[in-house]
């Protein structure tokens, strides 16, 4: 990225000159994270960036790792600050993206991975057009309904919450335009490969612009 493309004594010998910020939204129960994992794996230049929230940390959560956790006031403090590239309300806690940590990520070329709603995708992309940005797709809301029960961390409630949230992520990402690409998740090593592919062509010039099959 042309913006971001100053000379930096700390480059890595994974370091390239594309540096590209890849979008990852899907609704929850698709397989997001650990298909975000897997392309993360599969890319050596590749960087997750840790979202701050104000979610409450579950035990499966380590700080710094998956989330900056932090209060109410610190994430104000950041959105006064300027300090956050997008951020968004999602199940009423909010969740936003640190702008520096990202920026200097791309300044260093490498492909930064950011895991976020359809409502931040959006604002990155008013931000920043040459972003890339994937959907991942359940295989159908079934099989969605299924994955949200398995997981068995929630009540029936939340479950039923969280599938007519999913049901309704998944519309607006398709009115929203904002997605390059929409990946169905009906095999993960499948998936995976079909994110890595369209990044691997985007960062080598040979994308077709493609915006999926949706
Ligand atoms: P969870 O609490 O289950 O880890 O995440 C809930 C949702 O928040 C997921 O859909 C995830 O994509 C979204 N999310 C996580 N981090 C961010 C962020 O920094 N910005 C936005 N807009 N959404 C995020």
């Amino acid at each position: 990225m042309s913006d971001h493309s100053t000379h930096d004594d700390r480059r890595l010998p994974t370091d390239t000159a594309d540096g590209l910020l890849l979008i990852i939204s899907g609704p929850s129960g698709v397989g997001k994270t650990t298909i975000t994992r897997g392309v993360e794996r599969s890319i050596a230049d590749s960087v997750f960036s840790v979202s701050v929230t104000t979610r409450a940390q579950t035990g499966a959560d380590v700080e710094g790792v998956d989330y900056h956790f932090a209060s109410d006031a610190e994430f104000d403090d950041l959105i006064e600050q300027g300090q956050l590239l997008e951020w968004a309300n999602v199940f009423g806690k909010r969740y936003g993206t640190p702008k520096q940590w990202v920026f200097e990520q791309l300044r260093r070329g490498r492909l930064v991975i950011v895991e976020i709603d359809v409502d931040g995708a959006l604002q990155v992309k008013a931000a920043m057009p040459e972003a890339f940005a994937v959907f991942i797709l359940p295989p159908s809301e079934d099989v969605l309904l299924e994955r949200l029960r398995h997981r068995k961390r929630e009540s029936e409630e939340a479950i039923a919450r969280r599938f007519a949230e999913a049901k309704r992520e998944i519309a607006t990402a398709r009115e929203s335009g904002v997605y390059d690409l929409f990946v169905v998740n009906d095999d993960l090593d499948r998936a995976i490969s079909e994110a890595v592919g369209a990044v691997r062509s985007r960062r080598t010039g040979t994308g077709r612009g493609d915006r999926g099959s949706v």
